[in-house]
């Protein structure tokens, strides 16, 4: 179907944050497949572990045990301090898990039938029809009416926006959002924001759902993106760079929101499979081996201060934002078609929210890759806006 507007270029090879299209051009890509590839690209480890398992067993069955998962979930509990695991294969899925989570503790332990989730203005979840309904965009929403009800809409980083909630609906359960949201335009609350909202739940037994598929397995500089505010959620979801490129989705839980589902509650067939769990260890093994974060922290600061120098003085430059290996450059205008620039002069980078340019390196991204991006970049922005 023609649901994507694609460049025209396809690749036959990677390696670390370049690839190579059929022509053997080189493309230095500062996205990472929309935040997946954490790892870049041909990473040895990667390689090595899909391999191996490969030759062993790809898929059994959420039937039986599957010593992987097991692992991962033991790992991912260990670096969260949460409770419990459910695996998936995508963003969305991992989201559709933790608002049915939400819904079915409203139902059995607040006593309430039609429970809503507060969710936020410029917010993204995924496609499927419940977490369209949780996502601000109504471009992507129209001609899919009727949408999923139960969701109530806030600005993002109000807080008292949130409190007026509280006061107005009896049937509040949780509150939904991404700590840096991503495809709304890389935008960022603060720490104090973040511990507000933590003490909000608390005070109302709402659930705190962090959707980290985009923020986190590393690329804010921690393992995920609340753990700056030293804040928990009850729900937090993973996927894009959980596995450098294998699809997977996980939704874990903590506190008041372990212990929900039980057998029959919720399932999926490929989630957690032999094959995705071995690649998601391996991402995760090398993240800390290699001190990736710190790296993701230091080249991110390194972009940010790099484009805040070259694009100096430039008159349509409104900001420079972000965090760790999350930045966005917003312009006073549509900018698209600098998408198509870029490709044209070799380097892979986004435009979102019309306006903001989005900048999704691997993890392993070098000061060499900071300089190449900077000085193919900037001038193409100036160019622009000139
Ligand atoms: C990409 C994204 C999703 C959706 O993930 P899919 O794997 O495409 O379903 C959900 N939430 C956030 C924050 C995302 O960035």
């Amino acid at each position: 179907m023609n649901t994507y507007a694609r460049q025209p270029v396809s690749f036959t090879h990677g390696q670390g944050a370049w690839l190579f299209d059929e022509a053997g051009r080189k493309y230095l890509d500062a996205l990472a497949g929309i935040a997946v590839s954490t790892l870049g690209h041909n990473h040895p480890r990667i390689v090595e572990a899909i391999s191996r398992q490969a030759g062993k067993v790809l898929h059994t069955s959420n039937l039986y045990r599957i010593p992987l998962q097991e692992e991962l979930a033991v790992r991912l509990a260990m670096l969260s301090g949460m409770d419990e695991v459910f695996f998936c294969n995508s963003g969305l899925e991992a989201n559709e898990a933790a608002i049915k989570l939400a819904r079915f503790y409203g139902h059995k332990k607040k006593g309430i039938d039609l429970p809503s989730i507060v969710v936020m203005e410029h917010a993204f979840h995924g496609r499927s029809l419940a977490t369209l309904s949780a996502t601000a965009n109504r471009k992507a929403q129209a001609g899919f009416e009727p949408l999923v009800p139960g969701f109530l809409r806030v600005p993002y980083g109000n807080i008292d926006a949130v409190r007026q909630v509280a006061s107005r609906s009896r049937d509040v359960v949780a509150v939904m959002l991404e700590v840096l949201q991503g495809e709304g335009g890389v935008h960022v609350v603060s720490e104090d924001y973040l511990r507000e909202l933590r003490g909000l739940c608390d005070e109302h037994g709402w659930l705190l759902i962090c959707d980290e598929v985009q923020c986190g397995t590393g690329r804010t500089g921690k393992w995920f993106g609340w753990q700056h505010a030293n804040v928990r959620p009850d729900i937090m979801t993973l996927a894009k760079g959980l596995a450098s490129g294998v699809p997977i989705g996980a939704c874990l839980t903590s506190g008041r929101a372990a212990g929900l589902f039980q057998p029959g509650s919720h399932g999926c067939t490929f989630g957690g499979n032999p094959l995705a769990c071995a690649a998601a260890l391996t991402t995760l093994d090398v993240i800390a081996e290699e001190g990736l974060m710190d790296n993701a922290v230091r080249m991110g600061e390194a972009i940010r201060a790099g484009f805040a120098k070259a694009l100096e003085g430039v008159a349509g430059v409104k900001d420079i934002r972000g965090r760790g290996l999350m930045v966005g450059i917003e312009l006073d205008r549509p900018c698209g078609e600098l998408v198509v620039r870029a490709l044209g002069a070799g380097l892979l980078i986004n435009v979102t929210s019309d306006s903001v340019i989005r900048l999704l390196p691997a993890l392993i991204f070098s000061d060499s890759d900071v300089k190449a991006l900077i000085e193919g970049l900037a001038p193409l922005i100036r160019e622009f806006l000139s």
